[in-house]
């Protein structure tokens, strides 16, 4: 066990691993990766693995157009392997106010220089032939979307990161990051302490009790997100555009010959990790198939399979939301040297490369490499919020993250 790194990252899912490699890379800091379970091995690799363009804001699309660069990329810049679909995706509106949503989505893809265009139910039917036209008002083809192996992805950053010369230490819980006089000097974990001035909580589902063993605060919610695999289907390609129906904020994609599925529900199960106990492991939490059940009968008039297609597989993870659906990325205020890379929203593994670059950046260069203060721990700062509000607000964020009116 190290004593001592220039900066120890806490959790190894797609955002620590990814900050630790581009810190690595960097050269000259000695990095520590450190999880309390096996490295790579919570809710990042539950993900589905879809990478969506069309985002509300224009921070977030030049972002996910890096991490689209990125993943097409990650085998030569890292040496592991990424297998990824360059498949584009659908976005349906089955009520006229979402078709507004498509239009203001059209205009803002084609000014960031996405490839976007809207096209017919007929067309889009044609495109993918297991979404069925009917009740179809409106359909947005995004070509830049892409889904890859989730599995992947956090796995293989943390091995790249090895290879530049970080030290990688599963089975390490960080029990508390010790502040002294406004900053950062260590961490205490299970096995020993270590010196360090820069800690970055990445420790997902668990980062608000990282950060709340030290007295900080941080407002995000964990959030249960699950999804089914379904046996191999007839007719069903690799390359099939993804399919998002909006106000059902249902999902799907091509998946080893069958379909990957999953819903936003309008009343997600949110968790007090605490509550779970120390040695919870995501792989234990409690599922509810109903809830799929329930979403394959709201969208069955136009994606009728998801109701008879046999379930291969069924997980689930507990990623983070916040009250505005932002990320929650860069330094906590009024503690010198800690720094957050979380509040993914349920969209951090996509983003995980760029996102983990522009934290590199931001803690060795002292500044960002792009304005990111719309994710900056430090909106929150004037904020007093209580549980219920950021709750109600998460849960709202969480339902709409497809932009339904
Ligand atoms: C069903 C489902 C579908 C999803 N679909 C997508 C998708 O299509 N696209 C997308 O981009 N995202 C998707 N997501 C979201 C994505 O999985 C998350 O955004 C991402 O994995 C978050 O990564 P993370 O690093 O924050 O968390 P994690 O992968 O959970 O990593 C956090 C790590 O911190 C460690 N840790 C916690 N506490 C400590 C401690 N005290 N000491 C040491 N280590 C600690 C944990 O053991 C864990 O390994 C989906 C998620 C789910 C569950």
């Amino acid at each position: 066990m190290i004593r001592e790194a220039d900066v120890v990252v806490i959790g190894s899912g797609g955002l620590g691993a990814a900050t630790a490699y581009y810190l690595a890379k960097r050269g000259g800091l000695s990095v520590a990766l450190l999880d309390k379970h096996d490295i790579g091995s919570q809710t990042s690799p539950r993900a589905a693995g879809m990478v969506s363009c069309m985002r509300k804001g224009e921070l977030m699309i030049e972002l996910i157009k890096d991490a689209c660069r990125k993943i097409e990329t990650f085998t030569v810049e890292t040496g592991q392997p990424l297998d990824w679909v360059h498949s584009g995706s659908l976005k349906i509106a089955r009520r006229p106010q979402d078709a507004d949503v498509i239009a203001a989505d059209l205009d803002r893809g084609r000014r960031m220089g996405l490839d976007v265009e809207q096209v017919s139910p007929e067309e889009a039917h044609r495109l993918n032939p297991f979404l069925k036209p009917s009740g179809v008002v409106a359909a947005l083809r995004i070509g830049d979307d892409r889904y890859f192996d989730p599995t992947q992805v956090a796995i293989g950053f943390a091995r790249a990161a090895a290879a530049k010369g970080a030290t990688l230490s599963p089975r390490t819980d960080v029990i508390e990051v010790c502040i002294e006089g406004g900053k950062v000097t260590g961490v205490q974990t299970s096995s020993g302490p270590i010196q360090t001035a820069v800690v970055v909580d990445a420790a997902g589902a668990w980062t608000r009790q990282v950060a709340e063993a030290s007295g900080i605060r941080v407002p995000l919610v964990p959030t249960r997100q699950q999804l089914i695999v379904t046996d191999p289907l007839d007719g069903v390609r690799a390359d099939l555009p993804m399919l998002r129906i909006m106000d059902a904020a249902v999902y799907a994609r091509p998946c080893q010959g069958g379909f990957l599925w999953g819903v936003y529900e309008e009343d997600p199960r949110f968790f007090d990790m605490q509550s779970l106990g120390p040695s919870f492991d995501i792989k234990d939490m409690p599922l509810d198939i109903e809830v799929l059940r329930s979403a394959a009968d709201d969208v069955k008039a136009q994606i009728p399979i998801l109701q008879t297609a046999k379930v291969r597989e069924f997980r689930g993870g507990i990623p983070t939301m916040t009250a505005d659906g932002q990320h929650i990325l860069g330094p906590a205020p009024a503690v010198d040297g800690f720094f957050f890379a979380s509040g993914c929203n349920v969209a951090g593994l996509s983003i995980s490369p760029a996102v983990g670059e522009a934290l590199a950046a931001w803690i060795v260069d002292g500044k960002p490499p792009v304005d990111l203060s719309p994710m900056s721990p430090t909106r929150f700062n004037d904020q007093a919020w209580s549980e219920e509000q950021l709750r109600r607000e998460s849960a709202w964020q969480y339902r709409h993250f497809y932009g339904a009116a």
